[in-house]
């Protein structure tokens, strides 16, 4: 696998978008594992460096998930 940025070997995948990255070129972001309701709260797992490309811009706000109901059609 090679980085997405300088196509050097790739150590690590954005946890956002999947996209392949080298320690040079990674970045971090907090990333939320999970989010659950608790006592009529919204607690969240947050992770304070999830790896990130710094390429991708992953949206502050839930968006909706239809397109992991369709089937897939293959890699
Ligand atoms: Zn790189
Ligand atoms: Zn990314």
């Amino acid at each position: 696998m090679q980085c997405w940025v300088c196509g050097l070997a790739a150590q690590g995948v954005c946890r956002f978008c999947g996209r392949a990255i080298c320690k040079d070129d990674a970045k971090t972001l907090p990333f939320f594992l999970e989010v659950f309701p608790s006592n009529g709260h919204l607690l969240g797992l947050a992770l304070d460096d999830a790896l990130y490309c710094g390429i991708c811009q992953p949206k502050p706000e839930p968006v909706p998930m239809e397109f992991l109901e369709k089937p897939s059609e293959g890699e």
